[in-house]
């Protein structure tokens, strides 16, 4: 069998003002024991799972991983490809903040196994940067790129963001156009979304967040639907863009349902039609793991009502969407038996092809995703 690993590291320089992430500024003091409970728990986690297959990509997200110290960090690297089989060509990302990287930094990492590297941009804007509470500039994240090809990095992808306060098309504009010149392979661009529990949601609550209206954030959206595309960038899924060959496996598999095992705080896996999470308190985790115990609750099995509904948005967010096949061999029976009136809705209303490999988004539909996800309910 398949499988995915990811790696959590939950450790940021400062909070981003948007993030609601499981990820803490100011826990410095505990990288050392959390590297050594981490590794750890890959060791523990590889004695049960391990031999059910090979991984086929690994993600070491976060948080950032690379406020870890470098040789921290390269332990975990080496520690995952000594305990797990890893399948020929195996993707193995790394997410990267571009205020904590050096060239030495980057060249350590290729080194220790990593062979895709994620860099969160999110604009070219100084500014807007600011705004957002990111602590790099648009000069690190240019710098980051070009150190990242000097290491070796082949496939490189950057995250964008749209509709930031203050942020006008033509920001977006310049920052589509430089994150392209400066040749990833890969681009994801998310629009802003305000979460509870955030400095942007106390400023919007207090009357002090000014967002792009929906035209303008619209406008933004159709701007870098149309111009990534141009550039060479197709587009797989309703945020990510890659150049031919460089989608990413890692995501595809969490919107094709391939099994993953999630470790470190916070971590989900999904194994065997079973879910769990680790504790996100990190010196629980410490805790846990060093005497010796997993630390993952398993959350309640989902009804199968709420695996379907699931099952079909992840795999609508995809250029390929819902297999008719996959569909019937998971859940015993037909789309159209569970969902018939809502494909042919959706279909009269433009937002989804209907054939007989499967049911996609158009690309309205991907425009108005939500919609079509909220049909989707059961
Ligand atoms: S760097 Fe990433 S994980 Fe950390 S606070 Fe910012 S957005 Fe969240």
């Amino acid at each position: 069998m398949d499988y995915e690993l990811y790696l959590h590291i939950p450790f940021c320089r400062q909070k981003c003002f948007y993030c609601d992430f499981p990820s803490w500024a100011g826990q410095e003091h505990y990288m050392e024991a959390y590297t050594e409970a981490l590794c750890r728990e890959i060791a523990m986690q590889s004695s049960l799972f391990a031999a059910a297959g090979q991984a086929v990509t690994v993600y070491i997200g976060g948080g950032t991983p690379t406020t870890l110290p470098l040789p921290f960090l390269q332990r975990i690297l080496r520690t995952v490809q000594r305990c797990f089989p890893l399948a020929t060509g195996a993707e193995f990302s790394v997410e990267a903040n571009p205020g904590t990287v050096d060239a030495a930094y980057l060249a350590g990492i290729l080194a220790a196994g990593a062979n895709r590297l994620s860099l969160g941009v999110q604009s070219f804007n100084d500014g807007l940067l600011q705004r957002i509470g990111r602590i790099h500039t648009a000069e690190q994240a240019r710098q980051a790129v070009s150190m990242a090809r000097t290491a070796g990095f082949k496939n490189v992808s950057l995250d964008l963001m749209y509709g930031l306060p203050g942020q006008t098309l033509a920001d977006l504009a310049a920052s589509v156009a430089e994150a392209a010149d400066l040749q990833p392979q890969h681009i994801s661009i998310y629009g802003l979304q305000v979460e509870e529990k955030t400095v942007f949601f106390r400023q919007q609550q207090q009357g002090r967040l000014q967002l792009p209206d929906e035209a303008a954030a619209e406008a933004m959206y159709d701007y870098m639907t149309g111009e990534l595309p141009r550039r060479g960038f197709f587009r797989y899924e309703i945020s990510n863009f890659a150049r031919p060959g460089f989608a990413s496996r890692h995501n595809l598999g969490y919107w094709q349902d391939v099994p993953y095992l999630g470790m470190g705080a916070a971590a989900h896996s999904y194994w065997d039609g079973r879910r769990q999470e680790n504790t996100a308190d990190i010196a629980v985790y410490i805790r846990q793991v060093m005497e010796g115990e997993l630390p993952a609750h398993e959350e309640e099995p989902a009804a199968r009502s709420l695996h379907m509904e699931e099952f079909c948005f992840l795999a609508l967010r995809t250029v390929q969407g819902i297999d008719r096949q996959k569909f019937v061999e998971k859940f015993g029976c037909t789309l159209e038996s569970v969902y018939a009136p809502i494909l042919t809705d959706m279909r009269a209303k433009g937002l989804l092809t209907v054939d007989d490999a499967g049911v996609r988004l158009t690309k309205r539909g991907m425009k108005y995703g939500n919609v079509v996800f909220a049909a989707f309910l059961l």
